[in-house]
């Protein structure tokens, strides 16, 4: 298994993630993505949609806005209880939050760092403030939404009578969250500010366990349909005490984290929960007219909820691997063809032969409007390979003197380093097929 730090490392001087505000000391547990990480992020987003949206007639999208009415917050119990035990060690000053220390096993009041004695537990309510309106000091407070599904469950009405769906039926929706952690760590597995991939799945209460179980199953099966190890993932049910305060059931899908196993998502059955809570709250009806039985319901909710940056982490470390290369190391980040941030990297062998760069550039030219491609002379080719191996960049296709007569080019695989000499006017046929396979 990968240390962290090579990761850390990795993702500030390749350009995947840099800390926020950096230049004035960092901003604790805010991540900002370079270049490649936007490139990457984006294509974790894309897959879910694509396994979520496109790829089924029963599922709709929704962008929601962050800021809501500060009611959604009351009726969905986060004002009165989101908010974590947490505990000072008085020794090493650490702060640790109870429900995690009793995974730990670590109970025995002492600290699980240091053995340090810890203070007595207090609450943090983890929602950020601020307030709507101009003047200074005056307005309403409200918050930073600390999960996206709320905005999914107050427009739930307006997506059943917009689409005309009939249940079983979901909500899709990729947006922003926000917490104020307090035990932050782990580069970006713990941020304040992060994003979630949210499905909330409508169904009928007499088929809720049914659709629980398929929607472990899906959400298991994504990520390794996207390259993950099976071996690093596990599912994990959660006991009676640790169950939050809508959920009937939860499961989380753990990943096998350098720091240890953790939650990259959690499928739950939200019961009726939260719609009778907004329908009470707010006064509107939130139920279904189910027209076989002719009834009127109140739909059971089954939630996967994932991270979009705690997936995205997963996917580097699981993707990274060292090898040796006729007695050189080389670092290669294994990543699945949709998640590599660049796809190819056109190089050419001589950077002062005119003909030779022009060729280079016409195919950057012609390969870039699907895709996304780099044109790279910075260096020799093999410092140039090493390169774009540790990027997960797929292709390498290089252009050199013969070039110039045979109209061929070379292109590496990142994987097998196997080379094929291909003409210059089959390339985009070759890699469409590449990218199918
Ligand atoms: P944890 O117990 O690790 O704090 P949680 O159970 O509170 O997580 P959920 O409320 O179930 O998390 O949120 C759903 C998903 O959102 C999580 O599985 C995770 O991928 C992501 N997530 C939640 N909090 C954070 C965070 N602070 N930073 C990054 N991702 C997060």
């Amino acid at each position: 298994m990968v240390d962290l730090t090579n990761i850390v490392s990795l993702c500030k001087r390749r350009g995947f993630i840099f800390q926020s505000s950096e230049i004035y000391g960092g901003l604790a547990s805010v991540w900002d993505y370079g270049p490649l990480g936007v490139e990457m992020k984006n294509n974790i987003k894309k897959s879910w949609w694509q396994s979520m949206v496109y790829e089924r007639d029963d599922i709709e999208g929704l962008d929601a806005a962050i800021l809501m009415d500060k009611d959604v917050w009351r009726a969905s119990g986060h004002v009165g209880s989101f908010a974590d035990l947490l505990v000072d060690c008085m020794g090493c000053k650490k702060r640790f939050r109870t429900d995690l220390l009793i995974l730990r096993q670590s109970q025995d009041g002492k600290c699980p760092e240091c053995g340090g004695d810890l203070t007595q537990p207090r609450q943090f309510n983890l929602m950020f403030k601020t307030k709507v309106g101009s003047v200074e000091n005056q307005g309403d407070e409200i918050f930073l939404r600390p999960e996206t599904a709320q905005g999914i469950f107050v427009n739930f009405l307006n997506v059943l009578s917009s689409s005309r769906k009939k249940l079983p039926f979901g909500i899709a929706q990729i947006g922003k969250s926000f917490r104020n952690e307090i035990t932050a760590g782990n580069f970006t597995f713990r941020s304040r500010e992060f994003e979630q991939m949210e499905l909330e799945y409508f169904v009928h209460p007499e088929e809720a366990d049914k659709w629980y179980e398929y929607w472990l199953n899906e959400r298991l099966s994504w990520y390794s349909k996207l390259g993950m190890n099976k071996d690093n993932l596990k599912l994990r049910e959660h006991e009676k005490k640790e169950l939050a305060h809508y959920a009937k059931r939860c499961h989380d899908i753990e990943y096998n984290f350098p720091f240890g196993c953790s939650e990259l998502e959690g499928i739950a059955n939200r019961s009726d929960f939260d719609l009778r809570q907004h329908s009470s709250i707010s006064g509107k009806g939130l139920d279904y007219y189910d027209e076989g039985k002719k009834e009127r319901i109140t739909p059971y909710i089954i939630e996967p909820s994932g991270g979009v940056d705690r997936t995205f982490l997963a996917f580097l470390i699981d993707a990274y691997r060292e090898e040796n290369v006729r007695g050189e190391k080389r670092v290669v980040l294994g990543l699945h063809k949709k998640l590599a941030p660049i796809k190819i990297a056109v190089l050419p062998l001589l950077r002062n032969r005119t003909e030779i760069v022009e060729l280079a550039k016409k195919i950057l030219s012609n390969l870039k409007k699907d895709r996304r491609v780099v044109y790279d002379d910075t260096a020799s080719i093999g410092r140039l390979y090493r390169r774009q191996d540790e990027i997960g960049t797929l292709f390498c296709i290089t252009v050199d003197v013969e070039s110039l007569s045979d109209n061929k080019v070379t292109v590496r695989d990142r994987d097998t380093m196997k080379q094929d000499r291909v003409s210059v006017d089959k390339l985009e046929e070759y890699v469409e097929e590449k990218m199918e396979e």
